[in-house]
């Protein structure tokens, strides 16, 4: 596009936005916390999804000071069921270092807010622009996807490359009249009309500007890199229970889930038949060498668990120990805590973790969960 184009793009999008956009919390109110928590949590996640746990987080942590004084357990157990939670734990981090360096007050230069742990040049790129007003320039899912359209562009996206090429574009595109709305806009111009797919074509306000339109092309851009490969594993999960207290591990600072609590839990070799005798012995030592707890095992009365986690699909069997011996061993494999099963609510859980919890929880008879 030359200048004239951009200034024709940049019009019809913003009176496109101007017309009706959805109401978001962050966007009625964009005071830069929020405008920060929301990206944190729009990463890896769906606007529908993030709006419930974005008003229950803004009521338990209402500015970056509250934030940064809490203890990393309840920004995690805010956190539960959004996954991916190093997200959560950076958030806290540089909510401490806003609040160490800063005096409570998110930065607004491009290199302190990228410098704080858990921002990117995107995040903080969107925080700058939606919040201070600056024309910083933004590339994310949507637009990588809108600006490969605009462009026609028939590489594959995810090369350095590529991405050069986006945030190049995304430059030309902003100017110091109303970044923020422009970014927002076009954010919304990719989730709304340039969709996943087939997009909107005939509803697109920029529409007379689309190489990749002119050219027939959409549905074929932006062109995808192969898709990397999805493994299919077994997991296991002991629950290991004495009269009330049920043995936890909070997972270690390697683990995907880190800070979270768990049941002890073990990736399941390809040779082993965790339903046969032989399979249900080696979770028995799996759990002996690592928790120090002896018990033979049955298998709960759960249904396995599917879930995914980056490329593996899981599916995870849960058993029960029965007549648990011995003291847990400390510090391997991480932190083995017993815990009343009353509290384990208020507890930060993985997914999987709540679903046993639940269970447990739920009004049967004590024998089932090796009580
Ligand atoms: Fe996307 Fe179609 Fe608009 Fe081009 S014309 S930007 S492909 S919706």
């Amino acid at each position: 596009m030359n200048a004239d184009e951009r200034a024709r793009f940049r019009r019809r999008l913003l009176t496109w936005y101007d017309r009706g956009h959805r109401e978001l919390p962050w966007r009625t109110e964009p005071t830069p916390y929020r405008v920060w928590v929301s990206e944190i949590m729009l990463q890896q996640t769906q606007v529908e999804t993030v709006l419930d746990y974005f008003s229950r987080f803004m009521e338990r942590f209402p500015d970056v000071r509250r934030l940064a004084a809490a203890p990393e357990s309840a920004v995690l157990k805010a956190w539960e069921g959004l996954g991916y939670y190093r997200r959560a734990r950076q958030l806290h981090r540089a909510a401490q270092i806003v609040v160490e360096r800063h005096g409570g007050a998110v930065p607004d230069s491009f290199e302190e807010v990228l410098a704080l742990p858990g921002i990117g040049r995107y995040t903080a790129g969107a925080i700058l622009s939606i919040a201070f007003d600056k024309p910083m320039p933004i590339v994310e899912g949507n637009t990588i996807r809108l600006y490969s359209r605009l462009l026609d562009w028939d590489e594959p996206v995810s090369t350095k490359r590529s991405i050069d090429r986006m945030w190049e574009f995304a430059e030309s595109l902003i100017t110091r009249h109303r970044p923020g709305d422009l970014n927002q806009a076009l954010m919304e111009l990719g989730n709304q009309v340039c969709r996943k797919g087939t997009p909107e074509c005939t509803h697109c306000p920029v529409a007379s500007l689309c190489q990749a339109r002119l050219a027939g092309t959409q549905a074929r851009r932006p062109v995808k890199t192969a898709k990397t490969r999805i493994e299919a594993v077994d997991h296991v999960a002991v629950i290991v229970r004495r009269g009330n207290r049920i043995l936890l591990r909070r997972c270690g600072p390697d683990e995907h889930w880190h800070g979270l609590w768990d049941f002890p839990r073990f990736v399941v070799p390809s040779d082993v038949n965790v339903d046969s005798a032989t399979g249900q012995r080696w979770v028995a030592t799996q759990l002996r060498e690592t928790t120090g707890i002896a018990s033979t095992l049955r298998p709960a009365d759960i249904a396995p668990i599917a879930h995914a986690v980056t490329r593996y699909r899981i599916t995870l069997h849960p058993f029960v120990a029965m007549n648990p011996r011995g003291r847990k061993r400390n510090g391997t494999p991480s932190e083995l805590e017993w815990l009343p099963i009353d509290l384990l609510g208020q507890q930060p859980m993985n997914a999987t973790g709540r679903q046993i919890a639940n269970w447990l929880q739920a009004p049967h008879d004590e024998e089932r969960s090796g009580a």
